[in-house]
């Protein structure tokens, strides 16, 4: 009989893995690294209950790092299968995983300089090597309509809206001649937003995974555009910087089309704004070859100036360290964008230790902060945040626009869910915190009559009909 192991994302929003067994056959749905709590992130090191030699396959719904970030530990322990997505989830994995690889490094060898780290000598990780070996196993599949991974196992995608690329799956199992039929939501995106298009609805299915990462609450209404014009000409009048955890792919683009277009209405003065990441690549490229994703018109035609809707009018990509480093030297007013999303590591770390001391200056946040990471910390108000061994004084204001928040709220979830034409024999909440993931049970219980159950990490479901 079929079975799933729900080896991430189970009572947390990181770390995302599922392990479908079929006929002896083994498929991991999303390989994630967890993020944030030290209890979490300690998960990442243990080995797997499932030796990795022995997974015949691993198909990916998105290239967030909460869903691919383990794939090169996962080679280095012996898978040897294809790792399958679509081309632009491949392209963009291209990007984040040798960046989080390069990220790990960078703080390791930052760490092993300064001696605070727990591991003795610190270590990364992975290292770039094995990120690029990971991305040498990556096979593409369709954007839309069937694929057959086996005679046991058959995929058909559909858009998500939560990113480039993004997917929500359904696994067809075949085993002894019966189907069936599972639904992975893997992170599901917004409703009537910016560039990405609407999440596809799914009909059936037998058993359903569904994220609940904002199960408990929506965004709150209000514009975007007139917090954002607000936050940076305000920052910009009393001489300060702005400062902006972001991925450097995804939500990245979204500030970089709302600013531009405050910047065009003259909403906000003309900035130097800092895009700071080691990627060697023309991201707004990606968003030109992917066009089935998106809804953004490009015109950079010769002669017509910089009519690209990605990109403000001056924009600075800072790829090495000494680049990055030198942001520390510009004087303010400016804006900063650098990864990662909820202030956990990488080179953000170094201009909030910058700019957090300073009254004038401005951190905004503008995606998912997850339990123990540094942005969360700032949220909740924190006097100091802990960098890199030091603690740093927060008197930079705090700032959230829950509205760009690239995951479907409360009643986006709902209103997914309502596609289905009959209820799920069983639906498993995934990728939420514990109040989120209560809270969305009742409602789902409440609102469809639905059997609904949390999984718990590492616990095993016979998938049965
Ligand atoms: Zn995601």
């Amino acid at each position: 009989m079929a079975r799933i192991t729900f080896l991430g994302a189970a009572g947390t929003v990181t770390g995302s893995k599922y392990l479908v067994e079929a006929d002896g056959k083994k498929l991991l749905v999303d390989c994630g690294l967890f993020e944030g709590r030290r209890d979490l992130k300690q998960r990442n090191w243990e080995p797997l209950p499932v030796n990795p030699a022995t997974i015949d396959w691993v198909l990916l719904t998105h290239a967030h790092i909460d869903h691919t970030g383990y794939l090169p530990r996962l080679l280095r322990d012996g898978f040897r299968g294809p790792i399958y997505s679509n081309a632009a989830t491949r392209e963009l994995c291209a990007l984040l995983l040798p960046d989080s690889a390069h990220l790990q490094e960078e703080d390791a060898a930052y760490a092993a300089r300064k001696g605070f780290s727990r591991h003795k000598p610190p270590l990364p990780f992975y290292t770039v090597a094995e990120s690029q070996a990971a991305l040498a196993r990556f096979h593409d599949i369709p954007r839309a309509g069937s694929f057959t991974i086996s005679p046991q196992f058959s995929v058909r995608p559909h858009d998500a809206g939560h990113i480039l690329g993004s997917s929500w799956l359904e696994l067809t199992i075949t085993e002894n001649g019966r189907q069936t039929l599972v639904v992975f939501s893997g992170d599901l995106g917004r409703y009537d937003q910016p560039i990405l298009k609407n999440p596809e609805s799914p009909a059936r299915a037998d058993f359903l995974l569904c994220e609940s990462t904002y199960g408990d609450r929506d965004h709150p209404s209000g514009s975007v555009l007139d917090q954002l014009a607000d936050i940076v000409s305000q920052t910009a009048k009393h001489g300060g910087a702005v400062v902006i955890p972001a991925f450097a792919v995804g939500r990245t683009q979204t500030l970089l089309y709302y600013l531009r277009q405050l910047e065009e209405e003259q909403r906000i003065p003309r900035l130097p704004m800092y895009l700071d990441s080691p990627m060697a690549i023309n991201v707004t490229d990606l968003y030109e070859r992917h066009h089935e994703d998106h809804s953004l018109e490009f015109s950079r035609e010769e002669g017509q100036g910089n009519h690209d809707p990605l990109n403000v009018h001056e924009v600075h990509m800072t790829r090495s360290v000494q680049e990055s480093k030198n942001i520390n030297d510009v004087v303010a007013p400016c804006v900063i964008l650098s990864a990662s999303g909820m202030a956990t590591g990488g080179r953000v770390m170094h201009h909030l230790a910058r700019r957090l001391p300073d009254p004038r200056s401005a951190v905004l946040l503008v995606g998912y902060q997850a339990e123990g990471t540094g942005g969360r910390a700032l949220l909740e108000g924190a006097k100091y945040l802990h960098i890199h061994g030091e603690e740093v004084p927060v008197r930079a204001q705090i700032h959230e626009i829950g509205q760009l928040s690239a995951h479907a709220g409360k009643s986006e979830l709902l209103r997914w869910l309502s596609g289905f034409q009959a209820p799920p024999r069983q639906t498993f909440l995934v990728h939420g915190e514990p109040t989120a993931l209560n809270s969305f049970r009742s409602t789902i219980q409440d609102q469809f009559r639905w059997q609904v159950a949390i999984p718990e990490h590492q616990q095993s479901v016979d998938l049965a009909l």
